[in-house]
């Protein structure tokens, strides 16, 4: 009989133990049994977790307001700083609107239910992020999953789609999304947001993107994979606070009609604690130093060295800060893990589910704080394994 003590059974846990990391300082990890290691996992891609001016204002706010937002921003939670934050990234992605959620996975859990329901079509790219598919099993809208990166493949699965459910003809408006992500989490490439864009024209559908990897650093101006495509009347924007941004909390823009239209039936935003106001702040510091653009050149530039240093090894075609180094088997990329932490770089071996079977790698991230020699230092341990 199960009971709280056999539940699981041993292996389910196998691997997926937490680095115990004691402090994070720049890019150097120290773990608890003191070894410190130069981390290549981090999403903070410009180095604003720990930048001092971001750090300084949220300390004032932390001092002035507190530090909790004590109810949901329905009942007593909202902050101006909120509202300041989500004015301020609206204008820069060039929408009518912005709304603040507490995380990533809390914003797409409950887009998704909110925009959708069982009478409705969903295409989805078949890489995206957890948090879209659970958002959009939540809303029990039919949905199928299109060819990584395939646009034609999204364009004929809603055709499908589309012909089955007419013969019912219960529903007179039926709702179609496309989803997908603007920087694919694990692979580091990117969607071609032109094309899902004209196949959602077509098909009189809505594309929700989620650009968490690309908002801050890519583009011309930092605004992600969607840059020169903002003002497209049918895209909603999704991105994180927790990567380039170096904090933590999530925002969705769109049409005013749209964002008003999410603000009074996302579960996730309605019946979840706000963001506190010092997390609003910080966001606020750290867009000021994304505007400025110096962080974004360092980050293409170490990106560029290092795929320079690795012209001959088996990587992922990615020209992010994401970059992936697969070896096919578990045991594989996990030997490889160990090897590189045991010489002091922190290097994550991913594994499916996370990925698809066989396709266990090395997921390397690169910041805009790591210097050329922690990055000729890693390649030349990769070299060696
Ligand atoms: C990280 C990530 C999320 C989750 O964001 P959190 O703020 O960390 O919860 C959602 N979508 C994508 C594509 C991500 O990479």
């Amino acid at each position: 009989m199960p009971n709280c003590s056999n539940w699981f059974s041993p292996q389910a846990a196998d691997g997926q133990r937490f680095l115990h990391p004691v402090q994070r300082h720049g890019v150097i990890i120290t773990t608890a049994n003191g070894s410190k290691l130069i981390n290549f996992s981090s999403n903070d891609y410009l180095g604003l977790a720990q930048e001092a001016k971001v750090i300084h204002y949220a300390a004032n706010v932390l001092h002035e307001d507190g530090f909790g937002s004590t109810a949901s921003r329905m009942v007593c939670g909202d902050h101006p700083l909120l509202h300041n934050f989500e004015h301020e990234m609206a204008a820069w992605l060039h929408a009518e609107s912005c709304l603040l959620l507490g995380s990533g996975m809390l914003l797409n859990m409950g887009l998704l239910p909110a925009l959708a329901d069982r009478h409705s079509l969903v295409v989805c790219d078949k890489l995206v992020h957890a948090s879209l598919l659970d958002g959009i099993k939540l809303s029990a809208a039919s949905f199928k999953r299109f060819r990584h990166l395939d646009t034609s493949h999204a364009d004929s699965l809603l055709s499908s789609l589309s012909s089955v459910s007419s013969i019912s003809q219960t529903k007179p408006q039926q709702r179609k999304i496309i989803v997908s992500d603007g920087v694919f989490s694990m692979d580091g490439d990117c969607a071609d947001v032109a094309g899902l864009l004209s196949v959602a024209d077509k098909h009189d559908a809505i594309l929700i993107l989620d650009d968490a990897h690309g908002i801050g650093v890519l583009g011309e101006q930092g605004k992600g994979c969607a840059e020169t495509m903002l003002q497209h009347e049918r895209l909603l924007l999704c991105g994180t606070l927790g990567k380039a941004f170096g904090g933590y909390g999530a925002f969705v823009v769109g049409s005013e009609n749209m964002i008003d239209g999410l603000r009074q039936r996302m579960r996730t935003l309605i019946y979840s604690t706000a963001l506190p106001p010092c997390f609003a702040a910080a966001a606020s510091t750290a867009l000021d130093f994304i505007k400025q653009g110096i962080l974004q050149q360092r980050l293409t530039e170490n990106i560029k060295y290092f795929i320079d240093l690795t012209q001959n090894m088996p990587r992922l075609s990615s020209q992010t800060a994401i970059q992936g180094i697969v070896f096919g088997s578990n045991k594989a990329a996990m030997q490889a893990s160990a090897s590189l932490k045991a010489q002091g770089f922190f290097v994550p071996a991913i594994r499916p589910p996370t990925v698809p079977k066989n396709q266990a790698r090395l997921r390397i991230t690169i910041s805009a704080i790591h210097s050329k020699d922690n990055i000729s230092a890693l390649v030349a341990a990769l070299k060696n394994l």
